[in-house]
């Protein structure tokens, strides 16, 4: 009897492997053990995927509605919508917050939003740290004699 662990051909009356000590499988049906859990093992390991034809000529697509990648259009289509004033940054919030069932517009939306939210941080502190010298400056010289 062969041992399932290290393959040491045993005497069949032996329970554990005389090489590594592991418990040898009991024969049963004068069928070997060994070759059995072989043959499941083959039997339930995952097939490679076979295409029947070009992945991206697939007529139904294995990846789930919801996460469904955007297209490279798709990107400057949602680019161009959120860009959009007031309209955009809504569409943003909703997309953000379960306006969508697709988990990549959503992260997108979120990903635009954060950076919206971080340009208008930016513009808040800069406008801090560097207004007083804008207003000074205005005051002393003005721009084209308007402001
Ligand atoms: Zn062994």
């Amino acid at each position: 009897m062969r041992c399932t662990k290290c393959g040491l051909e045993n005497p069949d009356n032996n329970v554990y492997c005389a090489n590594c000590g592991a418990p040898l499988p009991k024969e049963q049906n004068g069928t070997d053990l060994f070759t059995g859990s072989q043959a499941q093992q083959s039997e339930t390991q995952i097939q490679p995927p076979y295409y029947t034809q070009a992945p991206w000529q697939s007529a139904q697509p294995s990846v789930p509605e919801s996460y469904k990648p955007i297209t490279p259009l798709g990107y400057v289509g949602y680019s161009l919508l959120f860009s959009i004033p007031l309209v955009g940054i809504i569409l943003l919030f909703v997309f953000s917050f379960g306006g969508t069932a697709n988990i990549n517009l959503k992260n997108f939306s979120r990903g635009m939003l954060i950076s919206v939210a971080i340009g208008i941080v930016l513009v808040i502190l800069f406008s801090l740290i560097f207004g007083t010298a804008f207003t000074q400056y205005y005051d002393q010289y003005g721009i084209i004699g308007i402001f």
